[in-house]
């Protein structure tokens, strides 16, 4: 589903070289909830926005469902796009927007049927449990109902990944207990592959099949969840 293969990226600043990725390579299969944990600083937040090129790798090379996220331009860029949904630690919600309007916008830039639009939102909020919330603003909404607005925008679009940038980072044990929980039913009721990134063991253990550690930009672990939380 996802292969990433040999994926390097360094900044560079007037008064400093770091390497965020170092030939990271690492294969995601469909349908799974793949976790990548590592300290701050450790490379996390620069491979998973080098999966939808919000950031550009130096070099390597990233295929998702069949397709070279690398090579494509603008235009193929915007397309895949649709199909890679992406939720962030600090929800980056339109202020100004309703809830609804908020899970609209995306089917309103990507030329969905006009007339299915209401529908498709309606369902969407259904599902994230926000029926009720439509005519809202984010700002009336607790830190829990902000991630699972942007949890129904990433979906709008019916995406086949959903990449998560420490998601829940911003949120209470209690609330990221009920998000986890929302990402896994997504995950099994729409077969959605999940990549997320985080800083907390507790987080891969509650929902991730399989992780990988990532330490100064190198993978030094894959595997199975379990395999990393046995006794020895
Ligand atoms: P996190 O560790 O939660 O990913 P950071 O504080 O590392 O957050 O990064 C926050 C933002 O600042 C990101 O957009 C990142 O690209 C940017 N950033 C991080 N480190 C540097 C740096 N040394 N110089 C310039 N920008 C940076
Ligand atoms: P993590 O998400 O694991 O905290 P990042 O991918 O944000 O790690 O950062 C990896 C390294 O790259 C860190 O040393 C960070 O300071 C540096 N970095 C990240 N973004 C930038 C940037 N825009 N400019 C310069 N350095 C950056």
């Amino acid at each position: 589903m996802i292969r990433i293969q040999e994926l390097s990226k360094m900044y560079i600043t007037p008064s400093s070289k770091t390497v965020a990725l170092e030939n990271v390579n690492l294969q995601i299969q469909q349908g799974d909830i793949f976790g990548i944990i590592g300290f701050s600083g450790a490379g996390k937040s620069t491979l998973i926005r080098c999966l939808n090129r919000l950031e550009e790798p130096d070099s390597g090379k990233i295929m998702i469902a069949g397709q070279d996220i690398t090579a494509m331009n603008k235009k193929e860029l915007q397309l895949a796009r649709r199909k890679i949904g992406m939720i962030f630690q600090q929800f980056n919600l339109l202020d100004a927007k309703t809830v609804f309007e908020n899970v609209a916008f995306p089917l309103q830039v990507s030329n969905y049927p006009k007339k299915q639009i209401k529908s498709r939102v309606e369902e969407i909020l259904d599902l994230v449990g926000l029926a009720n919330k439509s005519k809202a603003y984010p700002l009336q909404l607790s830190g829990g109902q902000k991630q699972r607005v942007g949890i129904a925008r990433a979906l709008s679009n019916e995406p086949s990944v959903l990449l998560s940038d420490e998601a829940t980072s911003a949120l209470d044990p209690q609330t990221t207990y009920s998000i986890l929980e929302l990402l896994k039913d997504i995950n099994q009721k729409l077969g959605l592959t999940i990549v997320l990134i985080t800083h907390e063991l507790d987080v891969l253990k509650h929902i991730c099949n399989h992780m990988a550690v990532i330490e100064h930009g190198k993978i030094v672990e894959t595997g199975v969840v379990e395999k990393f939380f046995l006794n020895p």
